[in-house]
């Protein structure tokens, strides 16, 4: 017997992608459009309820097409409202992805990969080391899935106007997957968003920046995290394959092409390793190099990371003497960390990950008027339910 060809899942695809596939089934390219607005702008994911396509192509996509997404483990959230969602993504393996809610924007942090080969030493998803790249499908579902279940909340603060490649994962390393799913957050005819909405944080990857420069050029952050290579080396071990030299050329390569006149710095802030003023004029000397600003994080502490987090006094000395040295500095904020949902958490619940196997793929929603739970299977969601 003749095994099937697998089915093609809609939501990894961009909109030339969406295309060609078109292209294959015998349909016109303007039904791409037409699926890339049902499945990422009306959040839709039956294909009997895209009820302007053409009858004889709602019939024909069961047998060729699905529109799958990760099962949801758990939801959780803070205090803050930052909502953090552990997503199912099979063989044991669960990514994270994080909401965080601000007065004029919602963010969204999304995942690139279960674990990391980076292997940063102050970064708990490097300590659990690599297990593989998520697809485009995946990352895509992320903020498929997001949308879905923000837009059950009544309150309109729940829109996701920014998204940030800053979960689990070197989305750098994961390029062939990474770029189709940027084209589907900007394409109109998906989510829209602007390019300086979208960032890409690196540990610095720097083939793959100048790539990234070409084929997609969105806002860049960069996690410096130290200021000269012997330190950069002991906290990043990519620097030494790449090391700042090479790193802050390519920013400056990256820039001719950025949708920002500047790149990010990411600088966690590590007790008595990297937050010394000698380190404080190093970073002016790199800020004198590349057009930049420069976000510290305080650091997330996670069991047996052995570091500390700098003191509050030290976090403003930086500011304070960066800021005079005429570098924009920024602290952010913690969010979520009573989740777990701070950056550098980001781990998977090895807990939740054990009841994988068993687990239903159910999601609890709340109605309009956020009076009731409902329980659905997110397959056999009701159209009341879909956005
Ligand atoms: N791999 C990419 C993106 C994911 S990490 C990168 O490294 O840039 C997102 C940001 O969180 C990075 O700047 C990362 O260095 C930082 N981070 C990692 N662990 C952290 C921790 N424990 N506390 C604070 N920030 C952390
Ligand atoms: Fe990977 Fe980024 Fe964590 Fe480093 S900080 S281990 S690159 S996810």
């Amino acid at each position: 017997m003749m095994t099937p060809a697998p089915l093609t899942n809609l939501l990894g695809l961009s909109v030339p992608q969406l295309e060609a596939f078109c292209a294959d089934i015998g349909e016109k390219p303007f039904r791409a459009r037409q699926l890339a607005r049902w499945l990422h702008k009306n959040g839709v994911s039956s294909f009997e309820e895209m009820t302007d396509l053409a009858k004889s192509l709602r019939e024909k996509l069961p047998a060729v097409a699905c529109v799958n997404t990760p099962g949801i483990v758990s939801d959780k959230t803070a205090q803050d409202f930052t909502r953090k969602w552990l997503f199912d993504v099979g063989q044991g393996n669960a990514v994270e992805t994080v909401f965080i809610p601000e007065t004029n924007r919602g963010t969204l942090c999304v995942s690139s990969q279960a674990g990391c080969a980076v292997n940063c030493r102050f970064c708990s998803t490097g300590k659990q080391g690599f297990a593989r790249n998520l697809k485009a499908d995946e990352i895509v579902a992320q903020l498929w899935l997001a949308n879905r279940l923000l837009g059950a909340e009544p309150s309109g603060d729940r829109i996701i106007s920014n998204v940030v490649m800053m979960g689990m994962g070197e989305p750098l390393l994961n390029y062939e997957n990474l770029v189709p799913a940027l084209h589907l957050m900007l394409d109109d005819h998906a989510y829209g968003l602007s390019r300086r909405r979208v960032t890409v944080s690196t540990s610095g990857v720097v083939p793959f920046m100048d790539r990234l420069s070409q084929d997609c050029p969105v806002a860049l952050a960069v996690s410096l995290h130290a200021p000269n290579d012997t330190l950069r080396d002991d906290l990043v071990p990519l620097n030494k394959k790449y090391p700042l030299k090479d790193l802050l050329d390519a920013c400056l390569r990256y820039l001719k092409y950025a949708p920002r006149d500047f790149i990010t710095f990411e600088y966690v802030m590590l007790q008595n390793v990297n937050d010394g003023d000698k380190h404080i004029e190093e970073l002016i000397g790199i800020a004198k190099h590349v057009p930049c600003k420069l976000n510290l994080i305080p650091f997330n502490p996670f069991p047996e990371s052995g570091l500390l987090r700098s003191n509050n006094d030290r976090i403003a000395r930086f500011v304070n003497r960066l800021s005079e040295a005429g570098v924009v500095t920024t602290v952010r904020k913690t969010r979520g960390d009573d989740i777990d949902a701070a950056c550098g958490q980001l781990a998977g619940d090895v807990k939740d990950r054990t009841r994988l196997s068993s687990r239903q793929p159910v999601n609890v929603q709340t109605d309009e008027k956020n009076e009731k739970i409902i329980q659905f299977n997110l397959s056999l969601a009701p159209k009341s339910a879909q956005r």
